[in-house]
């Protein structure tokens, strides 16, 4: 979008920002470009030669328009997944002898990049509470260069303070990164609240539909310039026609994301007044830690919840069992709700004390609610938990 258009809303911009103007060959919807490589044109930089992996074209440049257009970024990349873009862009920034000060309840393939991939790199971390900011102060080093956060963190669904990660990146020259996988830009858009850089698994919300993997880098241009330089090199390309998916995927985002922000708290608030449940934990209901930062910062709490039975672990696997329309999957965000215990798929490689010590229960059931009827996802709960 150029600077003398007005600016849309959200909904106006999923729809036509980035897309090319005039329509090519006047075909409204994006067409596919399967095709490695383009013509030379008088291209001076290596990064700038038109090519699938040097992520430059005509289906990358769209969608890179599109998602800087919609939580209004600088600039923006897509990758080959959400971790392409996570490890690509902490390999961009970060040389051996740095340090990252970065949130304790973490993706697991994020977390087990910095610990295991990142640390044979001679790049040093250290786990912080996210949403305990006075602890941030003692964790710090003069080779801190990047603080790490995530806007929901997986499967507890807790909120990080993410005002105070702002203001402590800024005062002290690090760099702010924010997993937005789970709000979605539908309910928070971490640049307008003055983070450097926001990076989604375009497999969830964005796409929506459980069909492709794909990642997404937005912010800075000079940052978001370098981690495409890095991309180029590690080869980590959204292949065109997932690209061309995850365009059109995204064009629903809105739609899709206000329909399951109020179906999940419906549900939240049916599970947490149902006599078989222990805890429910969504950031949408008072009971939540941290349901006044979610209310505060976000235009919704989400389409995840997670919740504990009276019953313990048999009585998950038995709900499980019965339930006929959720799908016993891993994964969130797209349109069939998806239901799993994390003790047995995310979470499995930690040991059942370590999962203790983070707070989750193998009892713990979490669901990402999908595009069903509201009404029929209850029916279900309430045959199933009866
Ligand atoms: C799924 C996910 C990722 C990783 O994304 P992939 O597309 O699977 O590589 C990173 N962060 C969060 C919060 C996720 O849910």
């Amino acid at each position: 979008m150029s600077a003398s258009e007005p600016k849309h809303r959200l909904e106006t911009q999923l729809v036509h920002a980035g897309e090319p103007l005039p329509r090519i060959a006047g075909a409204v919807a994006m067409p596919i470009f399967q095709s490695s490589t383009f013509v030379y044109s008088g291209e001076e930089s290596y990064h700038d030669v038109r090519y699938i992996r040097l992520n430059n074209t005509p289906n990358h440049q769209a969608l890179a328009g599109k998602l800087a257009a919609i939580e209004g970024g600088q600039a923006a990349v897509v990758a080959a997944s959400g971790m392409a873009a996570i490890s690509t862009s902490l390999f961009a920034l970060l040389k051996a002898g740095d340090h990252v000060l970065i949130q304790r309840d973490l993706y697991g393939g994020t977390h087990d990049f910095v610990t295991r991939d990142l640390t044979r790199f001679g790049v040093e971390h250290t786990f912080v509470d996210g949403s305990d900011p006075s602890s941030w102060e003692a964790a710090i080093r003069p080779t801190t260069r990047v603080l790490y956060v995530e806007t929901i963190a997986n499967p507890l669904l807790r909120v990080a303070d993410l005002e105070a990660a702002v203001a402590f990146a800024r005062a002290r020259g690090l760099v702010s990164m924010v997993d937005n996988t789970f709000a979605s830009p539908v309910n928070f858009r971490p640049l307008e609240r003055g983070f450097d850089l926001s990076l989604h698994s375009g497999t969830k919300y964005l796409n929506g539909h459980s069909d492709i993997v794909a990642g997404a880098v937005i912010g800075r241009g000079d940052l978001v310039e370098r981690i495409k330089h890095q991309l180029d090199h590690l080869g980590g390309s959204l292949d065109p026609h997932a690209c061309f998916l995850l365009q059109r995927g995204m064009k629903t985002l809105a739609l899709r994301v206000r329909y399951q922000n109020d179906s999940a708290l419906a549900i939240a608030r049916f599970l947490e007044a149902h006599p078989a449940v222990l805890r429910v934990h969504y950031p949408g209901l008072p009971s939540h830690p941290h349901h006044a930062r979610a209310k505060a910062l976000f235009d919704g709490a989400g389409g995840m919840v997670a919740f504990e039975l009276k019953g313990g672990v048999e009585a998950a696997a038995r709900l499980i069992e019965r339930l006929t329309v959720p799908v016993h999957a891993p994964s969130l965000g797209g349109i069939e709700t998806l239901i799993t215990r994390p003790a047995t798929t995310s979470h499995a490689g930690l040991s059942a004390e370590e999962r203790q010590q983070v707070g989750i229960s193998d009892a713990l059931i979490r669901l990402s609610v999908g595009l069903e009827a509201t009404e029929d996802l209850i029916a279900d709960f309430t045959r199933s938990l009866g």
